[in-house]
């Protein structure tokens, strides 16, 4: 329950198992052929249900998803300012600035810090209560930016945000960046496992494929073992202009092979570790409909936690109603189960909370992350992406809490 990718998928497992016996490198086909025919088939399988017709487009796997909305950011300043990979910042006059909302994950702002923006230069959007991005104050802060001379350019949506697991509004995000000129990159690391789902998909994801890329990490909401991550683009051709040196001891251009099968120049790393098989196994295993199954179940048994949490309001407080599997509640010892809810009681709650889940760790019987968010003191937030959880290890995480921490 503590973090984003929990438990332990077995066909996945095997797949890490051949894979580490193998040890290959993804870097030419030479050395990985068949490996590499993997991540043809199902990268485009996934660009396919990103909504790219035919699955057009490119796509490499990264180590993690932060990396990948890195590819992105990359490749949105090279389609902007082409020269900028000869001739560095002076290709760019005026300020780079990036926007994303307030709840995005962090290393959407490492970005612009490890790319010479300047984290000042990473807009931070505000979100509304449910914690998705407020369009209008996205459209307001680039005017804003414009008119001191800056130069936007690129346009973070997160799918499924880390906290919350909110979304922002990708239809009309698309529609300012289309305004303007924009990159729109949807970072649906956590939320991205939903578009198998045609019951949860929409609204959740709608108009993701007028995005121009997407991260989505299937080690993530589809238990792919760690670690497995994707960056999709709807420009064919980018990846590899961005990024190619054409070190010449690795990608001769005069193989006996179709080169373009040696994918280790579209990448900033060298060598890059084969992540593709694990998933391949597992999609051969589950089939489509397979993981279709898994996203529905997973958000049946969050829609069970919060029926039960709402059963019990004098133990519970429910933060919002989730749009993903994170459930925000706050568990309410005895002590403070008289008191009207209000600022006070929260700034109490949210001193039990850590106090609570030391508890749990000493106990050893069950972990739930917590945090802080704007003015909300720590809250607990509930994760429920392991298929091997049941409705019965939910009604004991909530007897179990109430175990531990009634008397605090
Ligand atoms: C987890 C997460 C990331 C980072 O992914 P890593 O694989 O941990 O680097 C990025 N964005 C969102 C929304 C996430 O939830």
């Amino acid at each position: 329950m503590n973090q984003l990718s929990c438990g332990l998928d077995l066909v996945s497992l095997a797949g890490e198992w051949l894979t580490a016996t193998a040890n290959t490198n993804m870097f030419t086909y030479e050395i990985a052929p068949v490996f590499i025919l993997m991540e043809h088939v199902v990268l485009q399988r996934m660009r396919e249900l990103i909504g790219w017709p035919g699955g057009a487009g490119d796509s490499i796997l990264a180590p993690g998803g932060s990396i990948s909305n890195l590819y992105a950011f990359l490749a949105a300043r090279h389609k902007m300012f082409p020269d900028y990979k000869q001739r560095g910042t002076t290709a760019v006059r005026g300020q780079l600035v990036m926007f994303t909302s307030d709840q995005c994950h962090y290393s959407v702002k490492s970005c612009a810090a490890v790319c010479g923006l300047g984290t000042d230069n990473c807009v931070e959007v505000p979100s509304d209560a449910r914690g998705r991005m407020r369009v209008d104050e996205l459209e307001r802060l680039v005017l804003e930016r414009k008119a001191r001379g800056h130069v936007p350019f690129f346009v973070v949506a997160t799918a499924g945000t880390t906290v919350l697991g909110s979304f922002d509004p990708i239809e009309q995000m698309a529609d300012v960046c289309r305004r303007h000129g924009l990159w729109l990159h949807v970072d649906a690391a956590w939320g991205g496992g939903l578009l198998f789902s045609r019951r949860y998909r929409h609204p959740r994801l709608t108009g993701i494929e007028r995005a121009d890329s997407v991260t989505w990490n299937p080690h993530k909401l589809m238990g792919a073992l760690l670690q497995c991550s994707t960056i999709h683009f709807k420009e064919d051709g980018l990846l590899i202009s961005c990024n190619q040196m054409s070190a010449e001891y690795l990608f001769m251009q005069d193989k006996l092979y179709d080169v373009r099968y040696d994918t280790g120049d579209k990448v900033i790393q060298c060598g890059r570790h084969n992540d593709v098989f694990k998933l391949w196994l597992q999609w051969r295993a589950k089939g489509t409909e397979g993981f279709e199954q898994l996203m529905d179940r997973l958000m049946e048994l969050t829609a069970h936690l919060v029926r039960r949490i709402k059963a019990q309001p004098d133990k519970f407080y429910l933060l919002l109603e989730p749009e993903m599997v994170n459930v925000s509640f706050w568990y309410v010892p005895t002590r403070l189960r008289g008191m009207p809810h209000g600022r006070e009681r929260e700034q109490q709650l949210g001193q039990i909370t850590p106090l609570l889940k030391g508890r749990m760790m000493e106990s050893g019987t069950l972990m739930v992350g917590y945090q802080p968010l704007d003015d909300r003191p720590n809250f607990f937030r509930n994760i429920i992406s392991s298929a091997a959880v049941t409705e019965s290890d939910l009604d004991f995480m909530l007897a179990e809490m109430d175990r531990l921490g009634h008397d605090l």
